[in-house]
């Protein structure tokens, strides 16, 4: 799948569309998610165009791929979520449900977040 430069998450990056923004450094930008489903969720992004968590680790340098991750995990304590934790996830095409076309990190936390998946 080609990237998409016109998804919403790459307007947020290149500024058209606001956001609440928590973080952003060289490699990702953080935001909070417009339809939140627990008291935090946020979404942490690469600046890189990449469309999926397969796409960016099939693509993506490891300067890229450290830098992104180290993001997440510097978002979570920020947040002070990582003593109570939290849940990642990153959906990833059809059957995952990913639906914005630019890979994102769902960071959930607030409260106990219960099973894994939905029964
Ligand atoms: P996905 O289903 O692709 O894993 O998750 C996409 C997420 O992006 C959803 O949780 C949805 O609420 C969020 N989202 C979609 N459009 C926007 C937007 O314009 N701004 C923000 N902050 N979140 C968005």
């Amino acid at each position: 799948m080609s990237y998409d430069t016109n998804n919403v998450f790459a307007k947020i990056l290149r500024g058209e569309i606001p956001c609440d923004k928590v973080f952003e450094d060289d490699w990702a930008l953080a935001f909070r998610d417009i339809a939140p489903q627990a008291p935090v969720h946020v979404l942490v992004i690469p600046k890189g165009d990449y469309v999926s968590l397969d796409d960016f680790t099939a693509k993506a340098s490891d300067a890229e791929i450290a830098g992104f991750y180290r993001a997440v995990g510097k978002v979570a304590r920020e947040l002070n979520l990582d003593t109570p934790g939290y849940r990642t996830l990153a959906n990833t095409g059809d059957h995952g449900g990913q639906e914005v076309p630019h890979l994102h990190v769902h960071l959930f936390g607030g409260k106990p977040l219960g099973p894994m998946l939905a029964r």
